[in-house]
């Protein structure tokens, strides 16, 4: 009796996962900024994870968090200091922003995208359409 329920059940289970994982395959899973203070300098201790993950320069992406920041920022090893104090939230959103101008293809919203140069533009490049889009972020 309990047959076609069990059935049933496991078949929305299985249309629920394969749901599931097609949204995961247009987002990525980042890291929480580990964030430490040390007198007027913020280091941003897990830095080198995210221009990782996101496939981009980690100069490049300091560099932007530093100007919208509008405060100046270094590497040192895996870790970013920034000179003032930042909070955690700050860098999560610059990182969210960055992603949504110049990583996610705004075709298919894929996160597999490379930059391409081509004469003074930059392009993002979709390695899952393989759209071309003008990057928002230099
Ligand atoms: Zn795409």
């Amino acid at each position: 009796m309990t047959r076609p329920y069990q059935e049933l059940l496991s078949r929305a289970r299985s249309i629920l996962e394969k749901e599931s994982k097609k949204a995961n395959v247009n987002r990525l899973e980042l890291p929480e900024p580990g964030v430490l203070w040390v007198g007027n300098k913020t280091i941003f201790r897990n830095y080198a994870e995210f221009p990782k993950l996101l496939r981009r320069d980690p100069n490049r992406l300091l560099m932007y968090m530093a100007k919208e920041l509008a405060t100046a920022a270094s590497l040192d090893g895996e870790r970013a200091i920034f000179i003032g104090r930042k909070d955690k939230e700050s860098f999560s959103q610059l990182i969210q922003r960055y992603m949504k101008d110049g990583v996610i293809c705004p075709v298919c919203g894929s996160p597999d995208t490379h930059l391409e140069k081509v004469k003074r533009l930059l392009f993002m490049v979709c390695e899952a359409c393989g759209a071309r889009s003008v990057s928002k972020v230099v």
